[in-house]
């Protein structure tokens, strides 16, 4: 099925784009001098060494890198999972380097929605329950929390599927519902870690749709970990790493445009139930 998006006013996608390039867009991630350090008994692992990077509000920014090169680990800082070692990072003005564990949980669902490869949907629980469970714990109450579950699915083109439960929808669907997730408490940040590594590609290729078309139209800030050259063209920005430390940082000038490759793709069976 091929997702069918609200298409917003022109300005809005213009501005979006403005802000991408704008270089005084507001910092939404910065990380300076991020060292990284794993202690196994008396063995150092430096995953990262002096990480320093600026994401602005609005960018679409792939990460590239080989197995081993630091992604997950600077993902893991990024997403407030970890902390570094050394050097300091700043989500959203607030500096979150020094934080206890419970206050980067709440920043976590303040400011973060994540996107993994494995869905990571609760089996038992449809399509709407999982959308909704990032706003239980986040105090939500019950009746606006329904409201933006079903208003973030239909943005992801899946109004009529809020009952299904997971094993109801197939992999790209699955993947949509935890777009829509990520969406329900207005993230100043998405984080996606190879969100097309379980897709095939014509589905891969809608699940791009939907991350541009949240970038272009809405101006939200994307963050997407992928090892596939093809996926990272979709963004705006790529970042590669290699031995912990960035080695090239470059824009993409004409990014693929996910919506229309999907229109030049020749029509494949409607929607499986
Ligand atoms: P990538 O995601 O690019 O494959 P990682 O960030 O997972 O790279 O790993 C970077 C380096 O840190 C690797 O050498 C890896 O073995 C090591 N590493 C990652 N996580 C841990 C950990 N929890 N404990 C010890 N070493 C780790
Ligand atoms: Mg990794």
């Amino acid at each position: 099925m091929q997702a069918t998006l609200e298409i917003r006013p022109q300005e809005a996608q213009i501005n979006a784009g403005l802000l991408a390039r704008d270089e005084e867009a507001r910092p939404v991630i910065e990380l300076e001098q991020v060292h990284k350090i794993y202690t196994m008994g008396d063995v150092e692992v430096h995953a990262l060494r002096g990480i320093s990077l600026t994401i602005r509000e609005g960018e679409f920014v792939a990460i590239m890198g080989t197995s081993g090169s630091g992604k997950s680990t600077m993902m893991n800082i990024i997403g407030c999972l970890d902390h570094p070692t050394k050097g300091r990072y700043v989500l959203d003005g607030e500096d979150v380097s020094e934080m206890s564990k419970d206050e980067r949980a709440d920043i976590r669902s303040q400011k973060l929605g994540f996107v993994f490869q494995g869905f990571n949907l609760l089996s038992r629980t449809s399509a709407l329950e999982n959308v909704e469970l990032p706003m239980l714990y986040a105090g939500v109450d019950a009746a606006e929390r329904h409201s933006r579950s079903m208003e973030a699915l239909r943005s992801v083109g899946l109004s009529g599927r809020e009952h299904n439960h997971p094993n109801q929808l197939s992999g790209g669907q699955q993947q949509r519902v935890a777009i829509a997730r990520s969406l329900v408490n207005r993230p100043a940040l998405i984080l996606a870690d190879e969100p097309t590594g379980n897709l095939d590609s014509r589905t891969s290729i809608e699940v791009m749709e939907i991350f541009q078309k949240l970038n272009r139209e809405r101006g939200i800030t994307l963050v997407l970990v992928t090892h596939e050259h093809d996926i990272a063209e979709y963004a705006d920005r790529v970042v590669v790493f290699k031995d912990g430390r960035i080695k090239e940082d470059y824009r993409i000038e004409n990014p693929r445009d996910a919506s229309e490759e999907l229109r030049l793709l020749p029509d494949v069976e409607q929607d499986e139930d």
